[in-house]
């Protein structure tokens, strides 16, 4: 990203600038925690390197490819394909099982029905679900849903995993749980991960850890890169 602004347009003449010019690069195969107080911007720039929003202005390069060029039908499929989310409340759908929550992205990426039945369940069972995919997350615990909403983030194969507060409703032991996950994302499937964190041992973990202040990054430094004992 190079010098990516966001405003919102909230009536005349108030235009509310948000992002004031942020300059990111996320190298393939990285871990980076963003971290800022609530209303910093995390959400915003979280959801341009998504590809959910558009910036106001700046560039934004992702995989290759020039996002401000390409056509919507294309930022569906890079949205797709290439990006994997993971958000605070989980955001599965109610009253389908585990299964059907973890077969919907491949459905919308065309994935052939037995292939996405196998691939759902090898997921689940990689974040320890196998027992629960005829489960409807009203069924589940916080922490349960949460493994199956990173299991489904990854069954597209992304190269990128975008994860917004993603321990913020969860106790401090299923959060342990839940980090654990991303480390094996991280390490075992060389995926690269932005993680948005109020948590600053969690952020600490992360191979680098940004502060966003009032739409600014105003701090970068190095993490472990390691899972703590927290
Ligand atoms: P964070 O995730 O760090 O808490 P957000 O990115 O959600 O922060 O919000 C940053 C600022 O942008 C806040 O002041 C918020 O009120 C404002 N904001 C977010 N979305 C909109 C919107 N759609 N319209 C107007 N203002 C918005
Ligand atoms: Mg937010």
């Amino acid at each position: 990203m190079k010098n990516i602004r966001k405003s919102y347009f909230i009536g005349q003449p108030n235009e509310l600038e948000i992002l004031h010019g942020i300059d990111l690069t996320v190298w393939p195969g990285e871990f980076v925690a963003i971290v800022g107080e609530s209303g910093s911007g995390k959400s915003t720039l979280m959801n341009i390197l998504g590809v959910l929003d558009k910036p106001t202005s700046g560039t934004y390069r992702m995989d290759g490819v020039d996002i401000h060029a390409a056509a919507d039908d294309d930022l569906a499929e890079i949205r797709n394909s290439k990006i994997g989310f993971v958000f605070q409340t989980y955001n599965l759908i109610g009253r389908q099982s585990a299964q059907k929550n973890m077969e919907l992205p491949m459905l919308y990426a065309g994935v052939p029905g037995p292939e996405r039945a196998r691939r759902a369940k090898e997921w689940l069972e990689r974040v320890g679900m196998a027992d629960r995919a005829r489960h409807q997350p009203n069924e589940l615990s916080g922490g349960q849903k949460q493994r199956v909403a990173i299991a489904r983030a990854m069954v597209n194969n992304p190269a990128l995993i975008l994860a917004d507060e993603p321990t913020g409703a969860l106790d401090s032991e299923t959060s342990r749980v839940v980090m654990d996950l991303f480390h094996e994302m991280h390490e075992k499937y060389h995926k690269t991960i932005v993680l948005i964190t109020h948590n600053t041992a969690l952020a600490e973990e992360c191979q680098r850890v940004l502060t966003l202040h009032d739409g600014r990054i105003v701090a970068q430094r190095k993490g472990s890169g390691v899972r703590g004992t927290l």
